[in-house]
């Protein structure tokens, strides 16, 4: 039990390292990528503290070179995930009982290993199994997971500070109990940073986790899991398994301890999983807590007094960054008339300079998309719009699956504003381009606003406070994070909290309080410190 009233160290981003020709970060981090790609990795699963070895093994693969073989991960069945949920509920009294700055300890430590001794192994695992470049590495796996868990221990302790008025006589206490379960953390391929959010905040405020990773995702994941052990996480408090989603769906939305999911991926997946979960409502122990971060079309819009060289900076940085495949990434724009030639010649100057390859070549800004079936589908529609009379392409269109999943960044120029590359999120590097008339820029944000279903990132530049201030207004339910003047991606804790509504989420807002407060249940607690002794109340006596 703590003695004391103890303040969490405040927490600060995680500065980025530059990776500059012979810095020392480089130097370690290209051995790093040497030393993983000459050995084969065998991933196992990690249930109740214990290495789980199934023997049916699936291949992981650099998108970027996808002949070359990093190693090897063992599949779960339905058994593993019903191991893995009994070792989850085995943990579960002791862990929610151990004093919460225990808990504290053991992520805010998970930070340091993670900024210090595991930077370069968790980076270059990002690097080979998704496909990133350094800097995107860098600001995602590195920085961005420290952020998460020093953060979180900040708003955890914040939350528990947070206590109701007393009166005369009274003391009046909120206990932050965790959910009565599990929790479920289902975590997508794009950014580790998210996989190592998803299973510690809950596990932070005394819940204990069943994490399943992205399949594309789990090379670096397990990075993550040795992080969690190394840093103290005790057996059975969060544990990995690999299963089919659908599998493992139908173990964990049928059990009666199921407490609440924590979810990162697409928005039909998300879907289907509420609708699951709806379904088995009346076998659970309590309503589950659902909470989904999902899909989006994400939007610049510019207004004719925006200066286009700022433009294209935003549309190349936003549109292409990671191949486009983060939930942020511009892949629609709206450009006035009047300044589309310049932003035009401005950002086929950019992509003509980018340079696409592998990640271990550090000039290459643009990379592999991450597996075959997204490289298909992307062609799919690349090929569609070169059929399509509505639209022109004006840059990349080329694909080219030989050696890794090569998409050129594309940009796409229509003259339907509805065309399925406004509305629809493709996940890679296309951006659709409607330009507009400089009059009806009223009418182009009505555009923005009804135009997909989703609402999680966008952005207005402008040099001119009306137009910024009717866009602001005007688009208040089209983005969960709205930029002026900057691109629509690169969210950071502590700072930008992140997440959209509509179709892209519940916006519980990753790395805020907001998120973690799901995550608990609060019980009241009054205590009357000196009872009444006599049932009658004052005003029974007579005159
Ligand atoms: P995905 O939906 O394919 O997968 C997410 C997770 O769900 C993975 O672990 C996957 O194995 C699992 N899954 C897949 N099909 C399933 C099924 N039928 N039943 C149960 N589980 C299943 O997403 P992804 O391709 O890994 O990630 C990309 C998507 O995630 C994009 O739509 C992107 O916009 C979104 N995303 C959103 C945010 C955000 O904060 N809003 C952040 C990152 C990614």
């Amino acid at each position: 039990m703590p003695k004391g009233i103890y303040r969490v160290p405040v927490a600060i981003n995680e500065p980025v390292k530059s990776y500059l020709p012979g810095s020392p970060e480089r130097k370690e981090l290209q051995a790093m990528l040497a030393q993983l790609r000459s050995k084969e990795a065998d991933i196992p699963m990690y249930i109740g503290g214990q290495e789980v070895r199934s023997g049916t093994k699936t291949r992981l693969a650099p998108p970027h070179d996808h002949q070359h073989t990093l190693g090897y991960f063992h599949k779960s069945d339905k058994s593993h995930v019903s191991q893995a949920i009994e070792a989850a509920l085995a943990a579960k009294q002791k862990w929610a009982a151990l004093s919460w700055e225990h808990r504290a300890s053991i992520f805010l430590k998970a930070a340091e290993l993670i900024a210090g001794p595991y930077r370069a192994e968790i980076n270059a695992a990002t690097m080979l199994g998704q496909s990133k470049n350094v800097f995107q590495a860098e600001i995602d796996s590195a920085c961005e997971s420290a952020d998460f868990l020093r953060f979180n221990v900040q708003y955890m302790a914040e939350i528990y500070a947070e206590q109701p008025l007393s009166s005369p006589g009274i003391w009046n206490r909120l206990e932050w109990r965790p959910l009565e379960g599990f929790v479920y953390a289902l975590s997508p391929f794009n950014f580790t940073a998210i996989a190592a959010n998803l299973p510690t905040s809950c596990a932070l405020m005394g819940n204990v986790v069943v994490w399943k990773p992205s399949n594309t995702q789990v090379y670096a994941a397990a990075v993550l899991m040795r992080v969690f052990i190394e840093a103290g996480v005790p057996a059975g408090v969060i544990n990995l398994v690999y299963p089919s989603g659908p599998e493992a769906a139908e173990v964990i939305f049928g059990h009666r301890d199921f407490a609440g999911i924590h979810f990162t991926g697409s928005t039909e997946v998300f879907q289907n999983i509420w609708k699951t979960i709806g379904n088995n409502i009346h076998n659970y122990r309590s309503y589950p807590r659902i909470v989904g971060e999902t899909g989006g079309k994400d939007f610049i819009m510019a207004h004719a007094s925006a200066d286009p060289k700022t433009v294209a900076v935003a549309l190349a940085r936003g549109a292409f960054e990671y191949q486009g495949q983060k939930c942020s990434a511009a892949s629609r724009a709206y450009i006035p008339a009047s300044i589309w030639e310049a932003v035009k010649g401005f950002v086929l100057a950019d992509l003509q300079d980018m340079k696409m390859g592998p990640t271990e070549d550090f000039t290459n800004f643009v990379n592999a998309v991450i597996d075959e079936k997204s490289f298909d589908k992307l062609a799919g529609y690349i090929e569609a719009a070169k059929q399509c009379a509505d639209v022109e392409i004006i840059a990349g269109g080329g694909c080219d699956k030989s050696k890794g999943y090569f998409i050129e960044p594309t940009i796409i120029v229509t003259k339907d504003p509805a065309h399925v590359t406004m509305r629809e999120e493709l996940f890679g590097p296309v951006l659709a381009i409607y330009v507009y008339d400089d009059n009806r820029f009223e009418e182009t944000l009505e555009l923005v606003d009804s135009t997909s279903m989703y609402a999680l990132t966008g952005a207005i530049l402008s040099q001119d406070r009306y137009a910024i201030e009717l866009a602001t207004a005007k688009l208040s339910n089209a983005a969960g994070n709205f930029y002026i003047n900057d691109k629509c991606t690169g969210a950071v804790v502590g700072q930008q909290p992140f997440g959209g509504g509509r179709g892209s989420g519940t916006n519980d807002k990753a790395g805020a309080k907001i998120n973690l407060l799901r995550w608990v249940s609060p019980r009241t607690i009054k205590e009357t410190l000196t009872p009444p002794t006599d049932y009658r109340y004052p005003f029974l006596q007579p005159d």
